[in-house]
Formats: structure tokens, sequence, C-alpha cells
């Protein structure tokens, strides 16, 4: 007598599968959802046993997870470009330390919640810096927010005018990294100015900041319409800061000079004569960002 299966054959087989993946993903654990297939043959291939094959998968998750959450803080982090050091020429700026943007680039200066300055007039790379740093404490864990100091110090009028200074005033300190690009750019409202100096002040040894001017300090007070007021954030900014002195030829120029040359020109030219900042790749990637899943 042959017994008969009341379903149909592959249904009921299909069950353990489908219940897995409901499993996995009220779990949140996606990456074996993606592999645990992949990851069966070749445990059977590789003669792995049950617990190998096992801890190979949660390895993936783990590893994969990391990296969303890296992601996750760069999207937060509100960088208008993801910039790195490897996309950096050092030869370009040669009056920066290196070795202390190198030393910054582990990120420990954000731990002990110093402050970073970077001065020097437009196109050396700042902003490049700034972002660079921003980057690597992402990488490292650290919660960032990049700002200029235009946007912020709009951004804390409206709040204000809005009643929700306070709220944004703690999104800001919640940050361990703050980056304020461009101060001096614009001249701040004496509002804006007041408003900007309170978020440096609440951020004194409880969280890191970085900012970019084009303004040595002696010319601060003209963006904060006040000595006084420039001399007491300058008193706080600068008790821990490590100073990028970053004054020199501007890289856009070179790059654009570099580019108006006749093609003649370039080819006669030796390699490493003086062109390696001009023969260095395009820094601009503009298609980083939204490589990052949303
Ligand atoms: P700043 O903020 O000082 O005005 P940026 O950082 O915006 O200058 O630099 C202008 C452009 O030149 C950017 O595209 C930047 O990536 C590039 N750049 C500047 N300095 C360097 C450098 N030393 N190496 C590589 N790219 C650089
Ligand atoms: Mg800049």
């Amino acid at each position: 007598m042959t017994k008969t299966d009341p379903t149909p054959s592959g249904t009921m087989a299909a069950v353990p599968a489908v219940l897995l993946a409901h499993h996995l993903k009220q779990l949140k654990l996606p990456t074996i959802l993606r592999e645990h297939e992949k990851v069966a043959r070749e445990a059977a291939r590789d003669g792995l046993d049950h617990v190998r094959y096992l801890l190979r998968l949660v390895e993936l998750e783990l590893l994969d997870r990391e990296r969303r959450v890296v992601e996750r803080r760069i999207r937060e982090a509100r960088f208008p470009a993801v910039k790195s050091f490897d996309t950096f020429d050092f030869a370009a700026i040669p009056g920066l330390n290196k070795m202390l943007v190198l030393e910054l680039a582990r990120c420990e200066y954000v731990a002990r919640r110093e402050n970073v300055i970077a001065l020097g007039n437009s196109g050396t790379g700042k902003t490049h810096a700034a972002l660079a740093l921003g980057l690597a404490a992402c990488q490292r864990g650290f919660s960032t927010l990049f700002v200029t100091a235009h946007a912020l110090s709009s951004q804390l009028m409206e709040a204000r005018d809005e009643k929700r200074l306070l709220k944004l005033q703690a999104q800001l300190q919640n940050v361990k990294l703050l980056i304020v690009d461009e101060l001096g750019y614009v001249p701040l409202s004496q509002v804006g100015a007041e408003l900007l100096f309170e978020v440096f002040s609440q951020r004194y040894e409880r969280g890191s900041i970085i900012v970019t001017s084009n303004l040595p300090f002696e010319e601060w007070p003209t963006v904060f319409r006040s000595e006084r007021l420039t001399g007491a954030l300058l008193d706080r900014l600068t008790h821990h800061v490590h100073i990028l002195e970053m004054n020199g030829e501007s890289y856009r120029l070179k790059q654009s000079a570099g580019r108006r040359r006749p093609a003649s020109v370039e080819q006669n030219t030796p390699p490493g004569a003086g062109q390696d900042a001009v023969a260095a790749p395009a820094q601009d990637d503009p298609a980083a960002p939204s490589n990052l899943p949303s």
C-alpha cells in the first residue's frame, strides 16, 4: 500500500525555508538570510561541521553590520562630498604638518574632546582635510556632523524663531565631532554670532570641534562682531587645540592653470617636474554619497 502525500510535492519541503527567512528578517539578520545557502554549499564542499558553518555565517553578519553602521554614520554626518586622505596630495601644501594630520586621522583627539582649527587662504584643501577627518571619525565610531558656519548660524536663528532652539542645541551637543566649515567667508549677524558662540561654548571640553577658516585669528572679531565674544570663544576653542596651517597656493587654481596649459607643453614636461598636483587624479567624488544605501 502506498501512502499518498496530501500536499503537492515540494510544498511541505519549502515550509522550513520560508519560516527561516521570516525569522531571520524578524531578527534583522539580512546577511545570514542572503548568504546561508551559499555558505552551506561551501561548508559541504570544505567539510565544515555545523559549528564552523554557523560561525562563518555569524561573522559575515557582524562584518556587514559594522559596515552598515559606518555608512549610516556617514549619511548622518551630511558631508557635501566623501573625501579621504587617500586622495589628499600632501606635496601640494608643504607648509602643512603631515605627521600631525595623520596622527589626527587616528581620531584620538576626538576621544580626548580636543579641537582642530584649519587656517589658510582659499583653495588649499581645508574643507578636504576636514571632510577626511570627518570620514575617519565616522569609520572609527564617532558620530559626526558637518555644517558651514553660515548654515549653522541660520539654522540656529530659525530654530530660535520657531522655539526649538534647545532641541537643536541638544542635537549639536550629542555628536562627538562637530565640523564647522568656512568660518569667516560670510559675516554673521549679531544674533547668529551669539548663537554660534553658544554652541562652541556648550561643547567646551564636552565634544570636539573642527573649524576651518580663511581668516587669521586677529580677524575673527569681524566675524563675531565683538572683541569680547571672540576673546571668550578663542579662549575655549584653543584651550585644547591642534592648528593646521594651510596657507599656500590654491589647489583649484593650480589645477585649472594646468588644464589651460596647451597639451604640447604638458607632454614636454618631464613627470614630477612640479606637475604632481596638476597630475593628481580628480578629487571630487560626487557619486560617493549616493553609493550609500538610503
Ligand atoms: P578650501 O576649503 O581650503 O578652500 P578645498 O578643500 O575646498 O579648499 O579644496 C579645493 C579643491 O581642491 C577640492 O576639490 C579639494 O579636494 C582639492 N584639493 C585641495 N587641496 C588638495 C590637496 N592637497 N590634495 C588633493 N586635493 C586637494
Ligand atoms: Mg573650504
